[in-house]
């Protein structure tokens, strides 16, 4: 599709990408000012159907908590005449474009962009999708300023159309969870083929990007380091996974608990108190209320001496957090005994591989 002319508007309207203060310098993707001017979130959340405003946020907000949501849905404040509409889709950090997906028809996301953010800590990524219409040189590979314009907001998607009226941007922030997505998504035997490589929405996990923008806002995070850091423990498990250095710990390093003393080599874990890579027999992790491993502690191979190889045991399940989102299904109690629930056994056979 043609990319809209947006000069028939005022300029100054689409430079409202708003900067947030802290060490994240962070834009809103869209020109939509609402949330900066401190407005409640009827002013920017598209929600669905139902008509509950809350549906558009982050969470288990849909089918009366049954589905979980993995983002925010952002409405357009500009439409043409036809009422498609023409709000601009800007990158919020700077980045690298890693994926981009032109055919509505392949994804639940309709089109939509990933870009990663290799300035952060963790390296996040941004996911923005149901777009009407991508700008010319967003491509794989391409790097994005803070506030670029990417796309125009749209309502494409796949199997569920969504309404004029509902038109919006999806909007994610996350972590990939590992490299070897492929052999995970064939032993599915979806009965379709994966047509988005490692950043098919399956291997993304969403934190909640209202929260995040709130806690920048208030001051209580400086930036993605801080707010990893304060996530709470909802379910703490240990696996014994090999000396094998899951993908996703090379990629985010600062999720590591344990400071990295020495590298021997680009895969080699030294940690503080001595952890050899080839000592290294598994690890102790931390998942928050949505199951983000969070917080990841190399244990030796002798404290998981009585594990069997792949092995996970859950040590402790915050019930609370653990059951905030009933349709998320992280620890399960069987006789007395806390086990991982089927949401942490997807996470885990995506970091680890099939055990
Ligand atoms: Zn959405």
């Amino acid at each position: 599709m043609k990319p809209v002319r947006v000069c028939f508007f005022p300029a100054a309207f689409f430079l409202t990408a708003t900067l947030l203060a802290g060490r994240t310098g962070i834009v809103w993707p869209t020109p939509n000012t609402a949330f900066f001017d401190g407005k409640p979130i009827e002013a920017f959340i598209q929600p669905t159907a139902s008509g509950i405003v809350e549906s558009g946020l982050y969470g288990g907000v849909r089918n009366g908590g049954a589905r979980f949501h993995e983002g925010l849905d952002l409405f357009p404040l500009q439409r043409d005449r036809q009422g498609e509409p023409l709000d601009p889709v800007f990158a919020v950090m700077p980045g690298v474009v890693r994926h981009v997906s032109t055919l509505p028809g392949n994804s639940s996301y309709g089109r939509y962009i990933v870009i990663e953010h290799p300035g952060e800590t963790p390296a996040v990524y941004t996911l923005y999708a149901h777009l009407r219409a991508i700008e010319p040189g967003v491509a794989p590979g391409a790097a994005v300023a803070r506030g670029q314009r990417i796309a125009t907001m749209g309502r494409s998607a796949s199997v569920m159309a969504i309404p004029k009226a509902r038109a919006h941007l999806h909007f994610e922030i996350g972590v990939r969870l590992t490299d070897a997505f492929q052999p995970w998504y064939d032993a599915q035997q979806f009965g379709s083929p994966n047509k988005h490589g490692i950043w098919n929405g399956l291997n993304l996990m969403g934190l909640d990007p209202l929260d995040f923008y709130r806690r920048l806002r208030a001051g209580g995070v400086a930036d993605f380091q801080d707010y990893f850091r304060q996530m709470k423990t909802a379910v703490r498990l240990r696996i014994a996974s090999g000396s094998r250095l899951p993908d996703f710990v090379e990629r985010y390093p600062s999720l590591r608990t344990t400071p990295v003393r020495a590298v021997v080599s680009p895969v080699s874990v030294v940690s503080a108190d001595g952890v050899a890579a080839d000592e290294v027999g598994g690890w102790e992790i931390a998942f928050n209320e949505t199951g983000i491993p969070f917080a990841w502690t190399p244990l030796q191979a002798r404290e998981l001496a009585d594990y069997k190889p792949g092995e996970a045991r859950v040590l402790t399940v915050d019930e609370a957090l653990a059951k905030q989102w009933r349709c998320k299904s992280l620890a399960v109690k069987t006789r007395g005994q806390w086990r991982a629930g089927g949401d942490l056994n997807t996470v885990l056979a995506l970091l680890f591989g099939p055990r």
